[in-house]
């Protein structure tokens, strides 16, 4: 047959797309299937079910990394890999990361019924713990993998009830034996919403970013003195949470005294005992800063920790920072990304060569192999967010244009 005339099936990705939107559906139309949960088991369990009806033969690694492999005719040469991730945020929505799992089975399910045989053999992946919402820090499985983080290290690492990594991937029965290290792979793609309004705003269907920016994450824990609201006057207080509301203000306008090129963000922060009538002793908060620069994204952490060390002293509420995670820029192999646009051109989808501001585990994966990635538009561009939504339409659209990438490289030689 003629494979430039093969199509994906729009009506039988949605319909898988929404088959997993129900497993953990939140009441305001999103997700929340956070990784190690029950959900994301459930999850998991029908994601194999899936790879194993089309006879992909499936591996479960030590860090519970999915993998599904269609052997190719020449199966003794490095396979080409696409996936993404199945975990979501706390009430996220029902495209991030599972658009990446089920695009790649589609493609797999389009070569299985048209009896497709590659040249090389082709891998789907669904990595663990992507968020890093529940288990900081994020895309740690890929990591693990690519050997950028130690595996005992994310084994260890708790959620906000003390539960540990390790734990909750035995518990779910996903800890697999075979070892997370990277093999040779000849070629990753990732097809993921964007997550930006920029392909919305520029009325596009198809982004090919070039790269992804470098991702560095902070936790600050600072320490007051409890006591009485009412009769503790006003001066002489210790006030844990105060100290933070200066710096996180401080992060705020990091990015306009650095002159731009990053953002800095406080997204999430824990108050201690958090009683309206006890002055705050405890407080912890996170600072992401993104930039395309690490030189630059590291000058600007130095500046923002001369502020917290100076807004600590002044209120006398002594900080501990921890340097939790540094995720270097990811410039991705520019034969791929061009092969993204020109597949676009060629299927007459409209196309962007951009940046991603959101990490994938295409950053770890850009360590490994040559990488690149597919951006869908996402509508009014919100994520994060139950009423995350792209166009079913859209998610053909970059379906497609993956099958595509995928059948081009899996013939190299
Ligand atoms: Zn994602």
């Amino acid at each position: 047959m003629d494979l430039s005339k093969l199509r994906i099936d729009g009506a039988r990705l949605r319909a898988s797309l929404e088959e997993m939107a129900k497993i953990g559906a939140t009441p305001g139309g999103g997700v929340q299937r956070l990784t190690l949960s029950d959900e994301d088991k459930r999850g998991r369990d029908q994601i194999v079910k899936w790879m194993k009806e089309i006879d992909l033969a499936v591996t479960i690694d030590e860090m519970g990394n999915i993998f599904g492999r269609r052997a190719g005719k020449n199966d003794s040469l490095p396979p080409v890999m696409s996936g993404s991730h199945a975990d979501s945020q706390p009430k996220g929505g029902r495209f991030d990361g599972i658009l990446g799992v089920m695009g790649a089975l589609e493609v797999m399910r389009t070569l299985h019924d048209n009896k497709v045989r590659t040249e090389r053999p082709l891998v789907i992946v669904d990595w663990t713990n992507e968020e890093g919402s529940r288990f900081a820090p994020a895309m740690v499985s890929s990591g693990v993998w690519a050997g950028a983080l130690e595996r005992d290290w994310v084994y260890a690492r708790t959620d906000i009830n003390g539960k540990k990594f390790g734990e909750e991937l035995e518990r779910i029965g996903y800890k697999g034996k075979v070892p997370a290290a990277k093999w040779p792979v000849h070629a990753y793609y990732e097809f993921h919403i964007e997550q930006g309004p920029m392909l919305e705003r520029q009325k596009r269907t198809i982004g090919a970013p070039k790269g992804i920016l470098c991702l560095h994450w902070y936790d600050v824990y600072l320490t007051g003195e409890a006591n009485q609201v009412g009769p503790t006057p006003m001066e002489g207080r210790h006030d844990a949470l105060c100290a933070a509301a200066e710096m996180i203000l401080a992060v705020n306008t990091l990015p306009d005294r650095m002159h731009g090129n990053m953002v800095a963000t406080v997204g999430e922060i824990q108050n201690k005992p958090n009683s309206r009538n006890i002055i705050p002793d405890g407080v912890h908060f996170t600072v992401d800063i993104r930039s395309w620069d690490d030189e630059h994204a590291l000058k600007a952490w130095e500046l923002l920790k001369t502020d917290f060390h100076e807004i600590a002293a002044r209120r006398g509420t002594p900080i501990r920072i921890d340097e939790t995670w540094r995720c270097p820029h990811a410039p991705f192999a520019e034969p791929l990304v061009r092969r993204v646009l020109d597949t676009a051109g060629e299927l007459g989808y409209s196309s962007l060569h951009m940046v991603s501001g959101a990490g994938h585990d295409a950053s770890y994966m850009n360590q490994v192999c040559p990488t690149a990635m597919i951006f869908v538009p996402s509508i009014g561009g919100r994520s994060h967010v139950e009423v995350e939504n792209t166009s079913w339409s859209d998610c053909e659209a970059g379906a497609n244009v993956l099958l595509h990438c995928l059948l081009k490289t899996a013939d190299e030689r």
